[in-house]
């Protein structure tokens, strides 16, 4: 099992090579272990969706891991991340963004965020609309925010065997990051990533210009949870 794991990460990490995506193995559910066996085969970059996991985990294991938020993050819970976790990627509000800047300016550190766009056909997921994100780069409140830079979009794809349907929405993310970039960001070069892709969809995530794939189940299996 520890040993398909480090295939796992081994196989995805040369397959991604040829592109422009970087992996994160998403290690939410599996124990510290299990990421300190992957840590010992090479591998440092990891994301998890619950911030008492992140915090558990962090505390726990070497510190030069690279620890991404990926799920959905409480504002009242940014405090126990922000002196440490690399990147965050479901930034969805205003109300979110200023208190990882108050956060981020405690810790004496600025946190690159990503902002989380809406591109599913379901209803169920988190995330700002385009007409939304345009709007919040624009106002005054998040030019104040010097704590935080955002680098990128982060969208997740209708959960779907139709290849066509998910492959037009990350080409629909990425059409809308490059206008953002070539207007709002035009002058700054830290907006340069994009968040997607999992372990179903990464392909053509890769193929459509993703930069950070959050790879779970195809690298450690399907998850069990206990409640
Ligand atoms: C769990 C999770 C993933 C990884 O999902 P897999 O299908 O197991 O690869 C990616 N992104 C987010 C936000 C997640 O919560």
């Amino acid at each position: 099992m520890i040993n398909s794991i480090a295939q796992n990460l081994q196989f995805l990490t040369e397959k991604l090579s040829k592109t422009n995506t970087k992996l994160i193995a998403v290690t939410k559910t599996k124990p510290v272990e299990t990421i300190m066996k992957a840590y010992e085969a090479g591998f440092k970059r990891y994301g998890e969706n619950k911030v008492q996991e992140l915090v558990e985990k962090y505390e726990a294991l070497p510190k030069d891991i690279e620890w991404h938020m990926i799920g959905h993050l409480q504002t009242n819970k940014v405090k126990y991340i922000a002196p440490f976790v690399h990147f965050i990627h479901g930034v969805d509000s205003l109300k979110l963004l200023e208190e990882i800047n108050k956060q981020a300016l405690k810790s004496e550190r600025i946190i690159p965020v990503f902002l989380q766009i809406y591109i599913a056909k379901e209803e169920t997921k988190f995330g700002f609309s385009k007409e939304e994100i345009v709007e919040l780069l624009a106002s005054n409140q998040f030019k104040s925010l010097k704590n935080i830079v955002v680098v990128g979009l982060m969208g997740m794809a209708s959960n779907t065997l139709d290849n066509e349907q998910v492959r037009s929405e990350f080409k629909n993310l990425k059409t809308f990051f490059e206008t953002l970039k070539s207007t709002t960001f035009a002058n700054d070069f830290k907006f340069t990533e994009l968040s997607m892709g999992m372990s179903g969809d990464f392909e053509i995530a890769a193929e459509e210009g993703s930069t950070y794939a959050r790879i779970g189940s195809a690298i450690f299996g399907e998850r069990k949870y206990l409640n």
